[in-house]
Order: C-alpha cells, then structure tokens, then sequence
C-alpha cells in the first residue's frame, strides 16, 4: 500500500504546512528534455537549457524529490517521448511509489509508456491547434487520443490564450467524448506573447463560460473554486510545486523564474492555481485530486463523501 497517496496522509501534510509552517513542495515537475519535435509559436521552453541529464542523474533527482515530499511527478518537456530512457525514467518513478503524470504533444508514440495520467496538450480545434504547432498536428494528436481512448487514463490541457479562447465550445464539443478530463489553463504574459494573454474581463467571462458548461461537460477537471478566481488576484503559494530543468537545475519558488523574472499580475496559471487551492483544503480541488492524481483526498464512509 503507498501510504502517501491516503486521506490522512494529506491531512498530516496539510496539518505541517499550517500549523508548521514547512514549505515542502508536493508536486514535482521534471522538464526531461527541452527538445521538440515541434515549434509552437508561443513556446518559451525551446531554447533556454540543451545540456540534459543522464538517466542515473535522473534517477538521483527522483530519488531527493520523493525525500522532500514530492508525491506527484510530472513528467514534461520539451517532448518528454522524445528521450529513450522514457519509459526506464516512469518506471523507477513508479518502483518508489509516485504517481505519475506524462505531458506529451501526442504526436509521438507513446504506446511503451504506462503513467497514471497522460495529459495531452491540445491548443484548440484543428484549425487554431494547427495554427499553432503546425499543419496536420490536430488529426496526430487526436488519433492518439482515439487510439487510447479507454485504454489509457487521457486528459487534455489547454491554455487559454486571444488566439483560442472563442474556441471553448468547439473543443468540448469535439474531444470531450473521447477523454477522461479537460483542463484549461492561461497563458502566463511572457514577453514574447504579451499580445496574446487574455483581459481580465474576458478571463473572467471564459472562466465563467467553462463553469456554466460542466453540467454538459462533466468531464471538465478545473476546479470551480480557482475558475471563480481567474482573473481576480487568487493568492499563490508557488512552493508547492518544484521544477526541475534538463540540466537538473531546479530551485523552490515560481517555475516562471526559470525562464524570466516573474510577474504575478495578469497570472493564471492553472497548475498554481489548483495546487494553491489544495493548500487552501478547497472540497472540490480535493475532488479535482482524486480523479485526475488518484488519491482519496476527501474523507468517505460507507461510499459517501463526507468531508
Ligand atoms: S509541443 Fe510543447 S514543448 Fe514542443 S514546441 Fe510546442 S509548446 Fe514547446
Ligand atoms: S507568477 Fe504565477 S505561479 Fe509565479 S508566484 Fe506569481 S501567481 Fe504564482
């Protein structure tokens, strides 16, 4: 039995985090590679780091997040598949008990692969997706999503940016058969694509527009606690989550000080924001949890949620 993945496990952790004050992070994202086999327009990872660790380098790294308190990996790149020690890297996360979440483009094959969660990045129906990470993209990504479909737990990310957020109907309408979750996020105003970020008003009014679909859409993951936030300053408690790069730099605080200095105004970043509900003990983050990391975060008796 992994005893970090329990209802009371949770409860200590967020008895330490409030009453003790430690700022240990739970959530661990490895960035394996900063290669692409594609080049989306508003990508800001491509060209920062080329130097990337070994797969015994790797294995260390895994080794000290879970003593830090990590429970979730995030397996991300660049393109993740792209490296060979994939499925070597998911499987010793796996033997030490994490529970495991691998972002792909889902262009590439990722049969040999076996994380609890694949997430899919997905920037809009094929014309918009296509725009964005080139011509004939949408139908790849897709295809993957149906040759899965059922097999593998599958969700999609999207990122909510000018150029896609007409397209939200559209993308449910279209994928959400097909898939075990939908997540919506924001883009973060990095300098190359300040153009692109959304106004608050017109965050609020999509955020407004996701929660009105769930009833259609139960799929929908985003938790209505952070979609009521978007757009209005939420506040942020970034340590939660760790962020290694390639070259195994990896430093507590904002992932976006990886890249630049970080700005919280016009910030809504759904991973954040979630994880910053989950130390908020928000019920339905914690329902979030349960369906998409697999852990029994609310308290049940007798198969009913009482807490
Ligand atoms: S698929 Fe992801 S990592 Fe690759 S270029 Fe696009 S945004 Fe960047
Ligand atoms: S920039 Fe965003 S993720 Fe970073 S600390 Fe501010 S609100 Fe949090």
């Amino acid at each position: 039995m992994n005893l970090r993945r329990n209802f009371p496990y949770y409860m200590w952790r967020t008895f330490n985090w409030h009453v003790l004050k430690d700022h240990s992070p739970i959530v661990a994202s490895l960035k394996l590679t900063q290669r692409c086999n594609l080049r989306c327009t508003h990508c800001p990872w491509l060209v920062t780091r080329t130097k990337e660790l070994t797969t015994v380098e790797w294995k260390h790294k895994i080794d000290k997040l879970w003593q830090r308190g990590c429970t979730v990996v995030v397996i991300e790149g660049g393109e993740p598949t792209l490296r060979t020690d994939l499925g070597e890297i998911i499987d010793y996360c796996r033997s030490i008990g994490f529970f495991i979440i691998l972002v792909t483009n889902g262009t590439l094959d990722i049969e040999p692969y076996h994380p609890d969660v694949l997430w899919i990045s997905i920037e809009g129906t094929q014309p918009i997706h296509d725009s964005i990470r080139g011509a004939g993209m949408f139908q790849k990504s897709f295809d993957t999503i149906k040759k899965y479909q059922g097999k593998k737990h599958i969700v999609t990310l999207t990122t909510l940016s000018k150029k896609n957020v007409g397209d939200i109907e559209n993308l449910l309408a279209t994928l959400s058969p097909h898939l075990d979750g939908m997540w919506f996020s924001y883009a973060y105003p990095y300098h190359n694509i300040q153009d692109e970020i959304l106004s608050q008003e017109e965050k609020i009014e999509s955020a407004r527009l996701i929660m009105s679909l769930r009833p259609q859409y139960p799929n929908i993951y985003n938790s209505d606690t952070f979609l009521k936030e978007v757009g209005c300053g939420w506040k942020c408690y970034p340590w939660l989550m760790i962020v290694v790069t390639s070259d195994g730099f990896d430093k507590d605080g904002c992932m976006i000080e990886h890249i630049e200095k970080n700005t919280c105004r016009n910030c809504d970043l759904g991973c954040n924001g979630e994880l910053s509900k989950l130390f908020e003990v928000s019920p339905d983050t914690r329902n979030l949890w349960r369906k998409n990391v697999g852990t029994p975060i609310t308290l049940e008796l007798f198969g009913r949620q009482i807490w």
